[in-house]
């Protein structure tokens, strides 16, 4: 079943005749256009894909399946026709359209065709991935990898945050990146506290840690992984919150499997940190689905109820931060396989010194 069938067979659960699809990450899963203007609707018996001008012959080569349109200079103004006969319930995305776009929408739509609000119909089908995307993110992953091995190689201590954040991307471009998944975080010494501390213009200092987290994305899917390194001898401090984060992180990552909800598997790390006294330093969720984008369905936290299953891609990345001293956040990318788990991050996680 091709995805717009996957995504029509399933308007039924919410009562809806046609689905309006015109978020563009959704828009390529569904119907493969990676174009930055376009919008497909798709119902039981319709395929309607429309673009402007400049992706036409972009179109013709991505999108099958569908009625490929030409749209009008006014894109919206497409809408006006092309509705099958009757009244119509037409779900669109509230999570991605604006106000003033639905206003325009309803202008521009017969009154016959009902605007029905229908946020994350594409998205739970994105969160249980095909074979050919895990691949896509396998090979993700193994650019971030190799990314890992060139910093090893170059050192940390006495480069600056930001030389070492630009060395990051400039390998991944080099490696075949399209692009990084999100800005790369270099989070020495205190910086490392804080758990998305932006690049500074500081040298690396030695004996302590610091967190990189980086992701490449590669053929228009993510990765997301992140090391803490040691530029030398580590205060005990430091020490003990790094051993402690592997240990959950390995322990979280063991209860990886179908079945379990994401607040279960996010409580065996949580319930170890707090154990040993850092609950209060681990703010963030244990993890979060990835694909072709970065944070997406499902998560792994405290308040996340719906059961992990096989074809789900997530990161299992506990941290524990200590403001003014130091930061440890260990992050893999592991798909969630029948018989449990494969971890698709590659690099080490044993404490190693880069200095
Ligand atoms: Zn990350
Ligand atoms: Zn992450």
């Amino acid at each position: 079943m091709s995805r717009a069938d996957r995504l029509a067979s399933r308007l039924a659960e919410r009562e809806l005749d046609l689905m309006l699809v015109t978020d563009l990450t959704n828009l390529r899963y569904v119907t493969g256009f990676t174009g930055s203007n376009g919008f497909a609707v798709v119902g039981r018996d319709l395929r309607r894909f429309v673009t402007d001008f400049r992706y036409v012959g972009q179109a013709e080569e991505q999108v099958e399946g569908f009625d490929r349109e030409l749209g009008p200079q006014d894109f919206v103004t497409a809408l006006a026709e092309g509705w099958p006969e009757g009244g119509l319930r037409l779900g669109f995305e509230d999570d991605h359209v604006s106000v003033r776009r639905h206003t325009r929408l309803r202008e521009v739509i017969p009154d016959r065709v009902e605007l029905v609000a229908a946020g994350g119909m594409v998205e739970g089908l994105r969160e249980v991935k095909e074979a050919g995307e895990i691949e896509k993110i396998q090979a993700a992953a193994a650019l971030a990898d190799q990314v890992y091995g060139t910093l090893r190689e170059q050192g940390l201590a006495g480069r600056t945050e930001q030389e070492v954040a630009l060395a990051i991307e400039l390998e991944m471009r080099r490696l075949g990146a399209d692009r990084v998944s999100f800005p790369s975080i270099v989070a020495s010494a205190e910086r490392g506290a804080k758990p998305h501390a932006e690049p500074e213009d500081v040298a690396i200092p030695r004996d302590t840690l610091v967190t990189l987290d980086i992701g490449a994305v590669l053929d228009g899917y993510c990765s997301d992984c992140t090391r803490t390194w040691a530029t030398g001898e580590l205060p005990d401090d430091l020490a003990g919150a790094y051993d402690l984060v592997h240990r959950a992180q390995a322990a979280a990552l063991a209860a990886v499997r179908p079945g379990p909800t994401g607040r279960e598997v996010d409580a065996v790390a949580r319930d170890m940190i707090t154990a040993a006294g850092h609950g209060d330093h681990f703010g963030h969720g244990l993890g979060h689905g990835v694909g072709l984008d970065v944070h997406e369905a499902p998560r792994l936290a405290r308040t996340a109820e719906a059961e992990l299953v096989a074809g789900h891609v997530v990161t299992v990345e506990p941290g524990v931060y200590l403001p003014g001293r130091g930061g440890v956040r260990i992050e893999d990318l592991v798909v969630v396989t029948a018989a449990g788990h494969r971890v698709l991050s590659g690099t080490t996680k044993d404490l190693i010194t880069v200095d």
